[in-house]
């Protein structure tokens, strides 16, 4: 039986104050009967990961550079990462590769990156509504996902994987619990083929996952949990999302 995983990304948002408020109500509601983690901005990880020091909650960032160390002003290391005491690294979200021209190469460069220095990736995956509409859902996730398994080679079987339908994404408009379903399954049979180990590897679905509609998609076989962003901005809502996990 997989442990649900419950991942807030914060994207580009939080302030010092608001931050230490939501974090303390995370830790007060604890225990939530599932792995909870948050994914904030870079400059916030110090501060998250003094909050949350002695919990059980885990913290990590929403990306990594691909590049061990030296001049590449902006990057951010999976070394840093991991001496911040960085659980997760985000790797290849629909925002990064869309606005930053993220490619399947170099999101699976970061994906090794993030794992050679104990980082675990989250790499998201999914289809825009005019590729889903297109019928080729299926054959976008299996090729953002294969570059990422070819790479990691015999320790694919470490990562998270999220599948993340673009068009889900801060739209308020959720994949059914059968549409999400039905791409874990595709997605867990490859990741089957490749490593051998897919039953105990967890893919979380993201995509205006709400208070409301997470118990439904948690349900399901092959949905491990959620990578949560505008909800998981509000203390109420994650926690709530968060004990539906549990
Ligand atoms: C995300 O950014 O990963 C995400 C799923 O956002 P939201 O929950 O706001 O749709």
């Amino acid at each position: 039986m997989r442990r649900k995983l419950v991942v807030g990304n914060w994207k580009m948002n939080g302030s010092r104050p608001a931050n230490a408020e939501l974090l303390a109500a995370l830790v007060a509601a604890r225990p939530f009967g599932c792995d909870v983690a948050v994914c904030v901005p870079f400059v916030f990880l110090g501060e998250t990961a003094a909050q949350l020091a002695g919990s059980d909650l885990r913290w990590g960032a929403q990306d990594v550079s691909a590049q061990a160390e030296g001049a590449y002003t902006g990057e951010v290391s999976a070394a840093m990462l991991h001496e911040c005491g960085c659980r997760y690294a985000i790797v290849g979200h629909s925002e990064r590769r869309a606005y930053h021209a993220e490619s399947d190469e170099l999101v699976a460069a970061k994906a090794q990156a993030a794992l050679g220095r104990g980082v675990t990736p989250i790499v998201c995956v999914g289809e825009t509504l005019e590729q889903r509409d297109a019928g080729q859902t299926e054959a976008v996730v299996k090729r953002q996902l294969s570059a990422v398994i070819h790479t990691l080679a015999h320790c694919a079987a470490e990562m998270v994987v999220a599948y993340e339908p673009v068009w889900a994404i801060g739209t308020g408009r959720t994949a059914t619990p059968e549409q999400a379903q039905a791409v874990h399954a595709v997605l867990r049979a490859q990741l089957q083929a490749a490593t051998g180990h897919a039953d105990r590897m967890r893919i979380l679905y993201g995509g205006s996952v709400k208070a409301d509609n997470a118990r439904a998609l948690f349900a399901m076989p092959d949905i491990d949990g959620g990578l949560i962003g505008g909800a998981s901005l509000k203390a109420a809502d994650f926690i709530a999302i968060c004990r539906a996990g549990g």
